[in-house]
């Protein structure tokens, strides 16, 4: 899908609520700006985060006493890209890997049922697409049909996977797949692991364990740690962020399924709230639904 076929729920919710809070008004007043704090909130944007653009706007209607209600969709765009640029949401994938980093690690985090093995599949065919070679390492050996899973999306995309089965030990196959990538001179490793965050000190040794023996080969592994959300989620996504990083680092955020949701304002509240970049978004079930994150044409979607 497109990003605006992706974010076409979101923004007709945004849109049809907010066309209605100005109707047959002129001025950008008191009553449009509670409006727009409704709005924002429920399209999951976070009450810290609206707060924070309800204050930027309110600074320049205080500017300009009258400010138009023509003008309000502009001036939220440029507060909400702006708030996105600052929270280092860079529009970013840099195919070229540099050759320090080859193989690029890529570790992804992220409960159950989220959209994580999609995603790697996904991420694994736009690498692909752009010329890499990929190893993918079915270290999800926790949940049934996990190793199943991705096993399939690579047999799709066209990439190996290694695999030990599942209940084996995840540090082993992100091991092998770690090797196997040195030895095969992959551009791109992505490892899939268990994201059992009820049981957080697992999750914490697990993970260790993991990037310790993928330091064995590569000693600055993983290059990235990338968490993937479930943006229908709205607050639980949220919460699953705060887990998270309180379990591991994470450099990266992958946030999917924003096709089925009205509730797209999470991507600009999880970004600011955590300071982690949003790199990717899902917008489908497809191997092509996954977008790089362009904040600028993230926001122009939202408020079309
Ligand atoms: P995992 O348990 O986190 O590995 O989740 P899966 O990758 O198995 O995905 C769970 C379900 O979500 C599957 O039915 C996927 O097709 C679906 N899914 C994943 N990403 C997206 C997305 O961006 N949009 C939509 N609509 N569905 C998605």
């Amino acid at each position: 899908e497109s990003l605006d076929q992706g974010l076409q729920k979101t923004s007709e919710s945004i849109f049809s609520k907010l066309s209605k809070a100005v109707v047959g008004k002129s001025k950008v007043d008191e009553e449009i700006l509670d409006e727009l704090e409704e709005i924002l909130i429920t399209s999951d944007v976070g009450v810290d985060t609206t707060i924070k653009i309800i204050r930027r706007i309110e600074e320049r209607v205080a500017k300009d006493k009258y400010l138009n209600t023509e003008e309000l969709d502009k001036i939220l765009r440029e507060e909400i890209a702006g708030l996105l640029e600052e929270n280092n949401s860079q529009d970013f994938l840099d195919f070229d890997i540099p050759e320090d980093k080859k193989p690029y690690v890529i570790m992804v985090v992220g409960v159950n049922g989220v959209g994580k093995t999609t995603t790697i599949g996904k991420l694994a065919n736009l690498f692909k697409n752009a010329g890499k070679s990929v190893i993918l390492g079915a270290a999800d050996t926790f949940r049934a049909a996990a190793v199943d899973q991705l096993i399939l999306w690579g047999n799709r995309v066209g990439v190996p996977v290694v695999s030990h089965g599942m209940n084996t030990d995840p540090a082993s196959v992100a091991f092998d797949a770690v090797k196997q990538a040195v030895e095969a001179k992959a551009d791109v490793v992505i490892v899939d692991t268990a994201g059992r965050l009820h049981t957080k000190v697992n999750l914490m040794n697990e993970l260790s364990k993991i990037k310790r023996v993928m330091q064995k080969f590569i000693p600055d592994a993983p290059h990235e740690i990338m968490l993937v959300l479930d943006g229908s989620t709205g607050q639980n996504a949220f919460i699953q962020a705060k887990e998270f990083t309180k379990a591991t680092e994470v450099t990266s955020l992958a946030i999917t399924k924003l096709d089925g949701t009205a509730k797209g304002g999470v991507v600009i509240g999880i970004s600011d709230q955590f300071k982690i970049p949003v790199k990717y978004i899902g917008v489908g079930e497809k191997m092509t639904d996954l977008q790089i994150f362009n904040r600028k044409e993230f926001v122009d979607s939202l408020f079309k």
